[in-house]
């Protein structure tokens, strides 16, 4: 059997080889083609002769490449990644395909990586870094504050919001979260309130909730309205949670102090590719990039060693699964043998269909 991996990078084929090697290949024969290009409408025709494909979080998984996916003789998706908002998991029930992601690769590595960022906009590192080198000694404009004491609110206390609460519990800040969902695990650092008191509260607010129809934009002109003045927003989650020009809004306003983000709504057609040589026709990220409180990345959080190795792990383990006709702890959509297709629900987020 073919495995066609899309938006493939050279870190992905190092890892997905290493692992195939040892966990798959006595037990089966699967070749695996990597296209370094992302899943779309315009690519997807490629996918022709591979039963399986493996894809990331930028890849189109919409109905119509769904269909097309289908057309081709693609029978099972594996995402190398935990969200899955860009799947259209009704299509992909309708059409039998099976579904699977990694749900829990290192949550830390998430959670240290915003950590990482509140820390660099608060105390100014990446400014500092730049001026250092050209002989500029100078501390204004790198005046920070102490977190010690801060309050920091958690949108989202799964597994990486909770590990994102225990490393702020170290530093000493104080914790709220709101969750539709309250998790015994983050009781033990913090406690749960409404939404609106968690934003009027919080110096630093955290996004850590999957993006759903009811998480789209949960951050706009409203609810920036009720954030602290000169609080910071961080956003490791996804970035149609935030409200791109509400954001500028605020920050043109000097009503938000500083935001961080490793994810942006727009950013299909930029992220994890080089065009450093061309224009880039985003004005709304080209205008927070202006600002000297704003850090954008390109969502890397999960960047580490120890989670591509596991991601590449549970994303082989999920493939042998759906070879083998196992149930799969991680399915999105399986087939369940005589009791049909279902959905299966892996986590605290509801899976509407
Ligand atoms: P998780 O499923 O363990 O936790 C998500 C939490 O969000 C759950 O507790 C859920 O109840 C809560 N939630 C759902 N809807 C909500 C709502 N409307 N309001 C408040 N809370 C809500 O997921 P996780 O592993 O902690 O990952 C969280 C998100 O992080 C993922 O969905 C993904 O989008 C993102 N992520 C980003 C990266 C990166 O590299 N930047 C890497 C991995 C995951």
């Amino acid at each position: 059997m073919q495995l066609a991996v899309f938006s493939a990078k050279p870190y992905d084929k190092k890892f997905l080889t290493s692992i195939r090697l040892t966990e798959l290949d006595e037990a089966s024969d699967i070749e695996i083609v990597y296209h370094e290009f992302a899943l779309s409408l315009e690519t997807v025709s490629l996918a022709k002769g591979a039963s399986a494909i493996c894809v990331f979080v930028n890849d189109d998984l919409g109905a119509e490449v769904l269909e097309s996916l289908h057309a081709n003789g693609v029978r099972a998706i594996l995402l190398r990644c935990a969200g899955y908002n860009n799947v259209d998991l009704q299509a992909a029930q309708r059409l039998s395909l099976f579904v699977a992601n990694v749900p829990s690769y290192s949550p830390e590595a998430v959670a240290e990586f915003a950590v990482a960022q509140i820390q660099t906009l608060n105390r100014n590192t990446h400014r500092a870094y730049n001026r250092v080198r050209e002989g500029n000694f100078n501390l204004q404009g790198l005046l920070g504050r102490t977190l010690h004491g801060k309050a920091v609110g958690i949108i989202g206390t799964g597994r990486i919001g909770v590990a994102f609460a225990r490393i702020m519990n170290g530093f000493g800040c104080r914790l709220l979260a709101f969750d539709l969902y309250q998790n015994d695990d983050f009781k033990k650092y913090g406690t749960y309130t409404d939404l609106d008191t968690l934003l009027s509260e919080s110096d630093i607010v955290s996004l850590h909730c999957p993006l759903t129809d009811t998480t789209r934009h949960i951050i706009n002109d409203e609810t920036l309205s009720k954030m602290k003045m000169g609080a910071m927003l961080v956003n490791t989650s996804r970035g149609g949670l935030i409200k791109t020009k509400a954001v500028i809004a605020a920050l043109k306003s000097k009503h938000l102090g500083g935001l961080a983000l490793d994810v942006y709504d727009g950013e299909g057609p930029l992220f994890y590719n080089d065009h450093s040589g061309h224009i880039i026709d985003d004005d709304e990220l080209m205008r927070l990039t202006t600002f000297h409180n704003v850090l954008v990345c390109g969502h890397q959080a999960f960047f580490t060693e120890e989670a591509l190795s596991e991601i590449a792990d549970g994303t082989i383990r999920n493939l042998a699964d759906f070879l083998h006709g196992r149930k799969c702890e991680n399915g999105l959509v399986q087939d369940h043998g005589k009791e049909g297709l279902s959905l299966v629900r892996k986590d605290s987020v509801p899976i509407r269909i």
